[in-house]
């Protein structure tokens, strides 16, 4: 379910970029923190982008890492899975900075001058020019 907050919010995003022109892919950072399951997330954006713009369009995931610092020790690590405990000196007071942000980093658009054959589904699809 936290998936398809997320897959919604980045649809908001995608559409707002592609300013009604189609989207091929689409590519997101987001933060460790999140604990995003990209397979979940690829679902639950194909289903939320279903009579839009982004309707088929790749989904490309990168999690961010995030920076943990230890208090103990000022020990501190960038890590894709956030931990609980300091590979230095084994503490556990742990500060995690960033790791919780979703970014959407590009867009690709279909070129109407260019319009592949779209796997033989919705050959009269309309490609605005402008
Ligand atoms: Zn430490």
């Amino acid at each position: 379910m936290h998936e398809f907050g997320i897959a919604e919010a980045v649809l908001d995003a995608v559409e707002h970029r592609a300013k009604g022109r189609r989207v091929r892919r689409a590519r997101v950072r987001a933060g460790a923190l999140l604990r995003v399951s990209p397979a979940v997330l690829k679902q639950a954006f194909g289903l939320a982008a279903t009579g839009t713009v982004a309707e088929g369009a790749t989904l490309d995931l990168v999690v961010e890492p995030v920076r943990l610092v230890c208090r103990g020790c000022g020990h501190n690590a960038l890590c894709d899975n956030p931990m609980t405990i300091c590979g230095k000196c084994g503490g556990i007071d742990i500060d995690a900075e960033g790791g919780d942000r979703l970014v959407l980093e590009s867009v690709q658009i279909v070129e109407a001058a260019h319009v592949p054959g779209d796997s033989g589904r919705d050959r009269g699809d309309p490609v605005r020019s402008a």
